[in-house]
């Protein structure tokens, strides 16, 4: 029997696009420790995460009961403008390794925000229309979550202001001027504009910022402003749900074709890809329906996984948020410059992080130099420009396809190509010119921060 030849690109149809998110948490046996409040530490209620968060999403954030939660109509319509995503089998790319492993990649960047983001910032912003709220704050990193959620609420009329990560603001103006074309105002963090960006200006003079301090900034000009509520675009339980999208749309294009994944790779940032690819499978893992290896790949600079400790802490700088309990470097830990910024968050989200700990999943951490070989070699086979971040899985991909090459071993290999990487040819160039570094913290500065974790 020949077998069926997979087509370069497996389109699902319109109609066969999810109705419904799955929501992994309620498949879990150990479910994801509460949120706690900063002040109290008691497990946040729905009432009072409603004050930061849209009403909806706060009880999206702690329902870990609902297996299946119905994706809204109006964001269906939305999904189809830039969904079903195409699941990619690499052939050249297996080719130029000559390995027997097949790979597949699921490709999230055919939007203009350039990335898998906009599945939740869809969602997002519908939730804080219904609520008839009149907008929305949020932090960006490296730009691509601002730039998702700018072209969200231009979609359902809603304000939008981004606090940025003063670097990245720097870096990437073409990022900012994305958003403001979008209509989102866009601020550079730390910022004047609030307490607790004028006090971590008092304290660090001349930061570059970060994500946990933009988070602050966000959070604090949500509950002061009328009518607004703060939004996030990764580490939250509700991302993760909005994000099973990809992956319920990946094994569908699967199932279709027969095919039998035995390894899913995907970048962890915050987790919201990686949670949202591998969901359906280890959904299927923890019923002991199916057995996968599921890799997550952080970058060597901020490695919250393979090199943080388990504990509650809190989700930003300034301490404003709720606590997660989650593999954590510690809120204060500002890692270097890394040019794959949307991975530069010193937690993880808590589903995964618990599912990590009960020995669900395995992490790797890589320094950024391998990781735009790995970048270069895929756009120059598959060309398609991959983002930083999404170069993380490429390069492990990459690595376990080789694995099989020395081990004549034809393993179905499957990972998340999240997004384009348009936006970050400084990095590309830094890289061409011999320029790049790898910062790795130390241990001192690991344990230094370690030492700042509350104790609960
Ligand atoms: C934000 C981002 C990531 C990392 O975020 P997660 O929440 O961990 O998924 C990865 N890739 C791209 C392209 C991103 O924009």
């Amino acid at each position: 029997m020949t077998e069926k030849k997979i087509p370069y690109k497996i389109y699902l149809e319109e109609c066969e696009m999810p109705q419904v998110w799955y929501n992994l948490r309620a498949d879990m046996q150990n479910k994801p420790a509460p949120l706690l409040d900063p002040q109290t530490k008691q497990p946040m209620t729905v009432k009072e995460l409603s004050n930061v968060f849209c009403e909806e999403l706060a009880k999206q954030e702690l329902d870990d009961q609902t297996r299946f939660i119905p994706i809204p109509q109006e964001i269906q319509e939305f999904y189809k403008m830039f969904r079903p995503s195409p699941l990619m089998r690499a052939y050249r790319l297996e080719e130029k390794l000559q390995t027997p492993a097949k790979i597949y990649y699921k490709f999230e960047g055919n939007n203009t925000s350039g990335s898998h983001k906009l599945n939740s910032a869809l969602a997002q912003a519908y939730y804080a229309k219904q609520q008839g709220l009149k907008g929305v704050t949020t932090e960006t990193g490296a730009g691509q979550w601002g730039t998702a959620l700018s072209m969200a609420c231009s979609y359902f009329d809603l304000d939008c202001k981004v606090y940025m990560v003063k670097v990245s603001y720097e870096q990437k103006p073409f990022r900012r001027e994305v958003m403001r074309t979008y209509g989102a105002s866009v601020v550079p963090s730390p910022s004047t504009e609030t307490e607790v960006g004028r006090k971590i200006l008092a304290e660090h003079p001349g930061t570059t910022g970060s994500l946990g301090c933009a988070i602050s900034e966000a959070v604090e000009k949500a509950v002061t402003t009328e009518g607004y509520r703060y939004v996030l675009g990764s580490v939250l339980n509700q991302v993760l749900l909005h994000q099973s999208i990809i992956g319920l749309e990946t094994k569908a294009a699967l199932d279709k074709y027969g095919i039998k994944a035995d390894i899913i790779i995907g970048c962890a940032g915050g987790g919201s890809n990686l949670g949202g690819l591998i969901a359906p499978f280890m959904g299927e893992k923890l019923r002991k329906e199916a057995d996968y290896r599921i890799i997550a790949v952080e970058p060597a600079s901020c490695p919250s996984f393979t090199r943080g400790i388990y504990a509650y802490d809190y989700c930003d700088t300034g301490k404003v948020c709720p606590l997660s309990k989650m593999y954590t470097l510690g809120s204060g830990f500002i890692p270097a410059p890394n040019h794959a910024g949307g991975l530069r968050y010193h937690g993880m989200s808590s589903t995964l992080s618990q599912l990590y700990h009960d020995g669900y999943m395995e992490a790797v951490a890589v320094p950024q130099t391998t990781i735009f070989e790995s970048a270069e070699l895929f756009c120059r086979t598959e060309g398609i420009l991959p983002a930083p971040e999404s170069s993380h899985a490429i390069h492990v991909a990459i690595q376990e396809a080789l694995k099989c090459k020395e081990q004549n071993d034809a393993k179905t290999i499957v990972f998340g190509l999240t997004g384009t990487g348009y936006f970050d040819m400084y990095a590309y160039e830094k890289f061409h010119n011999g320029k790049m570094e790898d910062y790795i913290p130390t241990e001192e500065e690991l344990q230094a921060s370690f030492a700042k974790i509350p104790k609960i």
